[in-house]
């Protein structure tokens, strides 16, 4: 397993459409390596979630680690060709952070829950329902995967820190 180089704000990748992954690709070892590299490479950061255009890689494909609750252990996911649906009018606000954004954190607004069609690392379908916290990372992966990033779901874009002032002047939250 191997590090990769994660691109910042200002690279096209970034800012690109993936395309789906064609699932018999999952089946080629490079691609298992690729999924096995992500993970390093989001939990060596640290991070709690990977999109594959953060490592040049315009694919529709992200990993995620939520900090389990109290006692639990951390859930990994990989998700392969993510289909979002939103089951309540409910939202909620939060501080992201964006391992292509090193540095920064501003106040979102995302939906409060989500349920996600998509396939796992095997090429099965699978379908898994978030919320709070761990939903707000699959959006927050799932817009990587058409260009967008948390700067555009800001409502206040003067809602923006600097890591070392958020610790100061806002508090302590979670990081996406
Ligand atoms: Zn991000």
């Amino acid at each position: 397993m191997s590090l990769m180089k994660i691109a910042r704000l200002g690279h096209p990748v970034l800012r690109r459409r993936t395309d789906r992954m064609d699932p018999a690709d999952l089946a080629r070892p490079e691609i298992q390596r690729f999924i096995d590299d992500m993970i390093e490479t989001m939990r060596d950061a640290p991070g709690v979630g990977l999109a594959a255009p953060q490592v040049h890689e315009s694919i529709r494909l992200f990993v995620m680690e939520p900090p389990g609750d109290e006692g639990e252990s951390r859930e990994l996911q990989v998700v392969v060709n993510p289909v979002l649906t939103f089951p309540s009018d409910e939202k909620i606000r939060l501080w992201e952070g964006c391992l292509s954004i090193p540095g920064i954190r501003g106040e979102t607004e995302r939906w409060a829950a989500v349920d996600v069609e998509c396939l796992d690392r095997a090429g099965r379908p699978v379908r898994v329902s978030f919320e709070g916290y761990p939903a707000a990372i699959v959006q927050h992966e799932t817009d990587h995967l058409d260009g967008i990033l948390f700067l555009a779901r800001m409502p206040d874009p003067l809602e923006i820190a600097f890591e070392e002032e958020f610790a100061r002047f806002v508090r302590e939250e979670d990081d996406v």
